[in-house]
């Protein structure tokens, strides 16, 4: 890798720090050539820092390592992107990212269709929109659709039909997302109740 370590004359450059696995962004540290060295050496990720002048493995004293997955130069060699597993809280404060006020789970698919359920309801009216259209009709109809869903799954259950039940569940899943958003929640507020409990 030939990297520009002297763009800004100090022998720096930015290293973009990335969640493998979620793909969130982590944080932004800077590395010279020592720093990247021992990086690639020791697999876990080493900064030059500008406030202790001098290398600083992240979790040397919080043990909130982040362990090296792989490292990419951007297009004109300045920049670094490194993917990593953190063990641990990456800010100092406590948070799974430098930007984020709180640690937030991912859902997959799940947050995905939290965002399209949002978008139906704020943009699109009920002639347009199933949801839409749930959600004009108040909480307490939305509230007595999962109901209705429930006991759907109830009676699947109880047949031996397989596919009846999978689809009354993701009726059931889909219309509590919707009560979730329609009470001011997310799966993540019930999620965060069922890790208290753990
Ligand atoms: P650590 O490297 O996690 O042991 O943290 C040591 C010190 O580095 C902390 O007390 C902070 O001053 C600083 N620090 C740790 N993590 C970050 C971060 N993500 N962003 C900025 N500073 C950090
Ligand atoms: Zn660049
Ligand atoms: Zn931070
Ligand atoms: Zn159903």
């Amino acid at each position: 890798m030939k990297i520009d370590f002297n763009k800004n004359n100090d022998g720096l450059v930015p290293a973009i720090i990335q969640d493998a696995k979620t793909k969130n962004v982590l944080m932004l540290g800077y590395m010279n050539q020592d720093a990247l060295e021992k990086t690639q050496e020791t697999k876990l990720v080493t900064f030059y820092s500008r406030t202790k002048n001098r290398l600083w493995t992240k979790g040397e004293e919080s043990g909130n390592v982040l362990s090296l997955v792989s490292v990419k130069l951007d297009c004109d060699n300045d920049t670094l992107l490194i993917q990593v597993n953190p063990k641990g809280p990456t800010c100092h404060k406590g948070t799974d990212t430098c930007w984020a006020e709180e640690n937030l789970d991912s859902f997959g698919f799940i947050s995905y269709l939290e965002g399209v359920i949002k978008d139906r309801r704020n943009n699109f009216s009920p002639e347009e929109s199933y949801v839409s259209a749930l959600f004009a009709k108040g909480i307490n109809k939305l509230a007595q659709k999962v109901g209705e869903e429930a006991v759907e799954v109830v009676i699947e259950a109880k047949d031996s039909n397989d596919d009846l039940f999978l689809n009354e569940s993701a009726d059931l899943l889909f219309h509590y997302l919707m009560l979730l958003q329609a009470k001011g929640y997310t799966m993540q507020d019930v999620v965060n109740i069922l890790k208290n409990r753990h």
